[in-house]
């Protein structure tokens, strides 16, 4: 990631500041308030089951092409995280699904070259409406339900994919955190809130 220069808000040239802390690239004093607190992203995946088997796309695109995984994809910093992941399994397999309950995260600092320094990636378990997986043969090449023995002899399962959709096979859909209707901000528009679910199925 290049170091800033110039601020984004307002163009003054940057300096640093003592915050949390830390010394940070920031906006001087007769400038606007900006501080830079680093580059961060969200993804997110889906585990959508058809019965004993789950759903995964083949990657048409660098890197990896070839490769399968479940859907998923990047929110988009003003979207709902959980329409971000029944957007993408629609984009990339044709199915209209809802988010049951969040499986797992993955948190990463780092990241590639270029890309965001610092990544959260969420697994959702996904309720599905019935229906043959679709894809546009460009960025996704392939798309189907398998089950665990069909992945053992396909090449290239994402490793992450398939300790997700294991994971979710052996808890209970809605065991998870799921969308709390209740809840400081639940309500409240552009926040959602995940929670356990005390009266959840067992
Ligand atoms: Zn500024």
């Amino acid at each position: 990631m290049a170091e800033l220069n110039f601020c984004p808000r307002c163009g003054l040239t940057l300096t640093t500041k003592e915050d949390g802390g830390r010394e940070r690239i920031a906006c001087p004093d007769d400038g606007c308030s900006f501080i830079d607190y680093g580059n961060f992203s969200i993804g997110a995946g889906a585990v959508v089951f058809d019965g004993e088997r789950a759903l995964l796309v083949q990657r048409g695109w660098e890197p990896n092409r070839g490769h399968w995984q479940i859907p998923g994809g990047y929110a988009e910093h003003d979207e709902d995280i959980a329409h971000s992941i029944e957007r993408e399994v629609l984009e990339e397999a044709g199915i209209t699904a809802s988010v049951r309950d969040a499986v797992g995260f993955r948190h990463a600092i780092g990241g590639g070259i270029g890309g965001p320094s610092t990544n959260i990636y969420l697994v959702f378990r996904l309720d599905a409406e019935p229906g043959a997986p679709a894809f546009d043969n460009d960025e996704i090449i392939g798309a189907g339900y398998f089950s665990l023995d069909e992945m053992a002899n396909m090449e290239h399962v994402q490793s992450l994919s398939r300790w997700a959709i294991e994971l979710a096979m052996r808890t209970p859909a809605g065991g998870g955190l799921s969308k709390a209707m209740e809840g400081p901000g639940a309500g409240r528009p552009g926040w959602t809130l995940f929670a356990l679910d005390p009266d959840g199925t067992p």
